[in-house]
């Protein structure tokens, strides 16, 4: 069984079906029995627990919002739930679903030709096969516009030149979806590690998100053959609707993230005692802490509820799902900040998960848009106002 209580002050569960209910006490269980157990290692080792994959793939959390091509098909309320109890674990193992779900099957089953989504997809869903999505590179992270990999076509291949880095999973993957110029416009590529010319080597040195891959890719003349292509990704619009999807799993994964710091907190100063025997708890000053960390969870629980009834009705728009993953990171960092405080020195011990989910939460702020590029996004849509430049 789960033991993770949950964090409920609105009654928001009476808001969720059945069906909702039990795809998050599945994924409730499965982090409190495989993952938890084994998290706090992996981090310090830095090692992604690629033992999880299998299990993922068969609680059908990978893709799980698709459909089709052994996908769950779930709704977004489903998916969103997924995500949160994941990075209740850890947000490496939250990010290594959403790259494969969200950036890779999902470009494929968007973009992918009949054949690519029937080679890839079950591959893809049953954890057989790995992928990463590459469209950071050195130069280029919250302008992707500014990419410099480019694809040329040479007879009926592909020839790839540039550099991605900061890729999630980029040396398990079986597949790379690979951004690039072509003279048609930004296009996406499904790479392989057998094709010539292509080399991966990871990132270390990470003080943030160490229970993940994080990979640099580089295309030396790597040969395509002509049908690497993702026919239907038509310019950089494609590669942001992926992002899109991930972004949506963010804001809802974070969550989980600042449930988990709010409910170590809460339990340690109801039975921590300072001054007179007193529990923390009986103190004006801490209580009003766990008071902002519930009040900010319970708004972000509903804010991600009505994005995914939104999603689900194919009415969310990007700028609404920008508001969500800012929102939602920027108070899941600051329950994990408050949190740790609150547990004095006990807080900066991996005994505790506070302090692990506080440095990933520094990635999260800056992946998949950073906090600034989401206030710019929702700026432009209030104002109509562009402010990039
Ligand atoms: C662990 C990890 C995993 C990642 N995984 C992937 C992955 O799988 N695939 C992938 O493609 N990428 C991945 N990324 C890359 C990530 O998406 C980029 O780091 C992110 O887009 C920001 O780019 P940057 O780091 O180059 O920062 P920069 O773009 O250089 O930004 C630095 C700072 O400047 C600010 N800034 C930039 N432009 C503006 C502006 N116009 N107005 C105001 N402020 C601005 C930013 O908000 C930020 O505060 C990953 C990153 C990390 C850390």
């Amino acid at each position: 069984m789960a033991r993770f209580p949950g964090v409920d002050y609105l009654h928001f569960d009476s808001l969720l079906t059945e069906q909702e209910l039990l795809v998050r006490q599945t994924a409730r269980q499965f982090t409190d029995e495989r993952v938890l157990p084994i998290i706090r290692k992996a981090y310090n080792d830095g090692d992604f627990p690629r033992q999880l994959i299998p299990e993922l793939a068969q609680l059908g959390f990978l893709g799980a919002n698709l459909e089709g091509y052994g996908c769950a098909g779930m709704n977004n309320v489903e998916y969103g739930l997924i995500m949160q109890e994941l990075e209740r674990g850890d947000t490496g193992v939250r990010s290594f679903v959403s790259v494969q779900g969200a950036l890779v099957m999902y470009a494929i089953r968007a973009f992918g030709s009949k054949e690519q989504k029937e080679h890839w997809l079950p591959r893809l869903q049953s954890g057989n096969a790995i992928g990463c999505f590459g469209l950071t590179e050195p130069d280029f992270g919250s302008n992707p516009s500014g990419m410099r990999t480019v694809a040329e076509k040479r007879g009926n291949q592909w020839l790839l030149n540039g550099e991605k880095t900061w890729i999630t999973n980029g040396s398990l993957a079986d597949v790379a979806i690979v951004w690039a110029r072509t003279p048609e416009g930004i296009g996406g590529f499904l790479v392989e590690p057998t094709m010539p010319g292509y080399s991966v080597t990871d990132i270390h040195g990470k003080l943030s998100m160490r229970a993940s891959v994080t990979s640099s890719l580089r295309f030396s003349d790597c040969v395509l053959p002509g049908e690497a292509v993702l026919p239907e990704a038509k310019g950089l619009r494609a590669a942001l609707s992926c992002l899109s999807q991930a972004r949506f799993g963010i804001g809802w994964g974070v969550l989980g993230a600042a449930m988990d710091c709010y409910e170590t907190a809460r339990e340690y100063v109801i039975t921590r005692k300072q001054f007179d025997n007193r529990p923390l708890a009986g103190h004006q000053l801490v209580q009003e802490k766990l008071v902002w960390m519930i009040t900010e969870i319970t708004k972000a629980q509903l804010l991600a509820l009505q994005v995914a009834r939104l999603k689900d009705a194919g009415k969310a728009e990007a700028a609404h799902i920008s508001m969500l993953k800012r929102n939602n990171v920027a108070i899941a960092l600051e329950c994990a900040r408050l949190s740790r405080d609150l547990l004095g020195a006990n807080g900066i011990m991996d005994e505790y998960p506070i302090m692990r989910h506080m440095c990933n939460l520094e990635t999260v702020k800056t992946y998949e848009g950073t906090d600034h590029i989401h206030a710019l996004v929702i700026g432009e849509r209030i104002t109509g106002v562009p402010a990039y430049r």
